[in-house]
């Protein structure tokens, strides 16, 4: 997207977000229908954070589920007053069509799942909000977001930071030039991963650190610096040969953006790193801890800020709610930006494949 609209998209974006960290959008809701949400894949995300917080929302209320395993439904039916009827599985999840209590189809999956039940919800007639990242690859996700438009529904990425106030601060800083031209950028998002089991350790489930955790950074420096790179280098480097043999352990990658300006990347499943920083001509601002839905502390040269800690999961759906009832487009987490980020990790992968080489995108 060339830079002015990129400006414009992430300024009415703000807009909207702050609206939303203001006002939990308390106020915009009133004679609206609430939003009906079926989560699918009733995994840690969707137990522990996803259905909580949507109890804390304004404009969404969860009206069904979809899981593989029937021994989780009773515990779900209980805790959250669930009908029979708002309980599929994976073979009958097609007749979700004919439920008109559920709006949006909400994929929690592993990540090699992530592009046939959005398929599948589209053709059921429902709007989609699916986890990060999109899709295995780019091709993937231009299918996603080709069939949402074609089924006229909206597909949506799991970017909970652009509710973040830490956040949300820091891009107004940088489109103000509170600190002048941005020079720089630097992230890094990685934790130590346990059970060496799990998909997120195998490939063919769209596993590793950069498709798991450093697709944070990569959506950092873009809604930092503002615009899109133009040019991808980037190593693979392991510790750990048995553990990591199918995915990526750690990557270092770099973006070039127009004018010079440039980020330094780190992803990583062996330690814990988890912070941004970028550099102006006449001061930074640092996030860190960045990423993650606990705390997030942020501070400038001279000042910290410090904001609440909010429930960016609620404010995430209940943002999208409040954008599809109005039929507002102000938010920066449409399918298309999941499908830029897609492109850019086609572009890491290919050039630690071929030993860092400079890859134009
Ligand atoms: P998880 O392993 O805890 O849950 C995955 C769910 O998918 C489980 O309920 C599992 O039973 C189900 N499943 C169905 N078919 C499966 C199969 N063939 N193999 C494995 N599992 C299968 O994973 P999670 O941590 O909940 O992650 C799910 C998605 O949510 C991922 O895309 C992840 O990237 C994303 N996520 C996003 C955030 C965020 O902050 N936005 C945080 C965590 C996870």
């Amino acid at each position: 997207m060339e830079r002015r609209k990129f400006t414009q998209s992430l300024a009415t974006s703000i807009a909207g977000i702050s609206l939303a960290h203001s006002f939990g959008y308390q106020g915009l809701n009133l004679g609206q229908k609430k939003l009906g949400i079926a989560l699918v894949g009733l995994g840690n995300y969707a137990t522990r954070q996803l259905a909580p917080a949507l109890m804390e929302t304004q404009m969404c209320a969860l009206k069904g589920i979809v899981t593989g395993t029937p021994s989780k439904i009773d515990q779900w039916k209980k805790t959250y007053d669930l009908k029979d009827h708002q309980v599929y599985n994976y073979d009958n999840f097609d007749s979700i069509a004919n439920n008109d209590e559920i709006d949006i189809v909400y994929v929690v999956l592993p990540n090699n799942m992530h592009k046939e039940y959005t398929l599948r919800a589209f053709e059921a007639g429902k709007h989609v909000i699916c986890e990060k990242p999109l899709a295995m690859n780019a091709q993937e996700a231009a299918e996603m977001v080709a069939a949402g438009k074609k089924a006229n529904r909206e597909l949506f990425v799991g970017y909970r930071l652009h509710y973040e106030p830490h956040h949300q601060e820091t891009i107004r800083l940088c489109r103000e030039e509170a600190f002048g031209k941005i020079k720089f950028f630097e992230g890094g998002f990685g934790f130590r991963i346990g059970n060496p089991n799990q998909w997120r350790l195998k490939k063919q489930y769209g596993g590793g650190a950069l498709m798991d955790v450093g697709i944070y950074v990569i959506q950092a420096a873009r809604y930092t610096i503002g615009q899109e790179p133009i040019a991808i280098s980037a190593r693979e480097f392991k510790t750990d040969l048995e553990k990591f043999k199918e995915v990526d352990e750690l990557i270092t990658w770099q973006m070039e953006f127009p004018e010079g300006v440039v980020a330094n990347c780190t992803t990583t499943f062996s330690a814990s790193t988890n912070h941004l920083y970028v550099a102006a001509e006449k001061g930074f601002i640092r996030v860190s801890p960045a990423y993650g839905y606990g705390r997030v502390g942020g501070h400038t040269r001279k000042y910290k800020f410090d904001f609440p800690q909010v429930n960016q999961q609620a404010l995430h759906m209940d943002g999208i709610a409040h954008s599809l009832t109005n039929g507002i487009h102000h938010l920066n987490v449409g399918g298309e930006e999941g499908l830029r980020d897609m492109k850019i990790i086609d572009a890491i992968f290919e050039s630690t494949k071929a030993d860092g080489k400079r890859i134009l995108i």
